[in-house]
């Protein structure tokens, strides 16, 4: 055992800790649990946990279903709302070969962070998942009825949930998240809660583990929480902004202050990189049917491929950096039904892909785009994100560097599982064609 996992062992006996939950999530992101016995614990670091990878989505194929779990110790939790359970993230190992299985997406990101390595790069990540807050019906089922009336920063009696929002942080920060703000957003029923930046991993760990916490403790407040990005038409969606910066030798790379917005030369080839794959990027950070619907004009998110220092409706603003170490950038267009492990992955690949070309990066538009017109968007070569999942899938099958920075087993299994979403949702009759057209013709 390793000293992480031996004092893994020793909390589970003094903060006693019965039950471990054995944590993963799968291509769409949805976070699976395997639950065993706290005795169990030392085997489960030893030799691992077996489970039949057949059952989980695009996982394997029937006939090789056989994984194993092996927890990584530093990532020990207790459940702020169940507190003799603890659980554990865990990497997914092909019991074939003992190697990472490829299929798991905490290893798809453990590859895009090699390569950012080898480049001599740490990467760090900060997101700033939205959420809305909704009232449950007689039943239990989720609504879409808020229970607040407040506004952008708006504070109690207006902002109602912000004793919700206050407990999820204390949930939160009993199990390790350091929390750096919340605040109420612009819709009604809408949060944001904002993390300090951390290593790109613990990030995506973090950010797996928040929807679950988020969801459960409003539920003990018989309110339900949603990630799904735009569940008012007409009002603001949720997006989930991720901050990047690269560090070399504990230095921020991203930074150099005789430039005019305090951004380096590597900073700026990163942003012309995800630029560059914005596209295809898209099927992976904005990966529902419902992404497509927040990624409109008018309501904060991004919608064309540029970046800016101030305004918001570019793909990806510089926000003011105080200093050296918070010169960063924010890329604006992920939301918070994307897998954070696949989503952070397929942006570092593209931020290096620019690094590596030396790809140049336009000055950053300044006016708001959301007012140019067609023409000044062709005068100014300012390109449009994917207007609908399946234009963003297409995307992503003829961009090698994004499809490829998803590895061989969830490239083909993530396009198979999107083709079938968006195939489903083409043939639903929906509520607005039956307003539209049942009287009218
Ligand atoms: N809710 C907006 C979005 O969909 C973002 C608002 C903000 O700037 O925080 O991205
Ligand atoms: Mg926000
Ligand atoms: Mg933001």
């Amino acid at each position: 055992l390793t000293e992480e996992e031996s004092e893994v062992l020793k909390r589970i006996d003094r903060e006693g800790i019965d039950f471990l939950r054995l944590q993963f999530t799968d291509i769409l992101g949805t976070v699976k649990n395997v639950s065993v016995p706290a005795e169990q614990a030392e085997k489960a670091f030893t030799e691992g946990i077996y489970f039949d990878g057949s059952s989980i989505e695009g996982f394997v194929r029937i006939q090789e279903s056989d994984m194993r779990l092996k927890p990584d110790a530093t990532t020990f939790a207790v459940l702020p709302w169940r507190d003799t359970s603890a659980r554990l993230i865990c990497d997914v190992i092909d019991t074939t070969t003992g190697e990472p299985f490829e299929g798991d997406p905490r290893a798809v990101l453990k590859d895009a962070l090699a390569r950012a390595e080898k480049l001599g790069y740490e990467v760090n990540a900060a997101p700033e998942p939205e959420f809305f807050l909704f009232e449950e019906d007689e039943e239990g089922k989720a609504t879409t009825n808020t229970n607040d009336a407040g506004g952008y920063f708006d504070v109690a009696p207006k902002d109602l949930a912000s004793d919700v929002r206050r407990d999820i942080i204390y949930g939160l920060e009993e199990m390790g998240f350091d929390i750096e703000a919340s605040h109420h957003e612009v819709a009604e029923g809408q949060h944001e809660i904002n993390f300090e930046y951390d290593d790109a991993l613990s990030t995506a760990d973090n950010v797996a583990t928040f929807r679950t916490v988020v969801r459960a403790i409003a539920a003990q407040h018989d309110l339900h929480a949603t990630f799904m990005p735009k569940p008012i038409a007409k009002v603001n969606g949720s997006g989930m902004h991720v901050h990047f910066s690269l560090f070399t030798d504990g230095e921020n790379a991203f930074h150099d202050e005789d430039d005019e917005f305090d951004l380096s030369e590597v900073a700026k080839q990163f942003t012309a990189g995800v630029l560059d794959h914005a596209p295809a990027l898209a099927a992976v950070t904005n990966p529902t049917v419902n992404s497509y619907k927040r990624l409109v004009p008018g309501y904060e998110a991004p919608v064309y491929v540029a970046w800016s220092d101030r305004n918001r409706s570019a793909l990806i603003r510089k926000p003011a950096a105080r200093v050296p170490a918070a010169s960063r950038i924010e890329a604006r267009f992920p939301d918070p039904s994307c897998n954070p492990y696949l989503a952070f992955a397929v942006l570092i690949h593209a931020g290096l892909d620019g690094i590596e070309k030396e790809m140049d990066c336009e000055d950053p538009i300044r006016e708001n785009i959301y007012e140019f017109d067609e023409q000044k968007r062709e005068e100014y070569g300012i390109e449009t994100l994917p207007t609908n999942l399946g234009e963003a899938i297409d995307a992503l099958e003829n961009d090698d560097t994004v499809y490829e920075a998803l590895g061989p087993h969830v490239g083909p299994k993530f396009v198979e599982a999107k083709r079938a979403e968006f195939a489903d949702y083409l043939v639903d009759v929906s509520d607005w064609e039956l307003d539209r057209y049942l009287e009218t013709f």
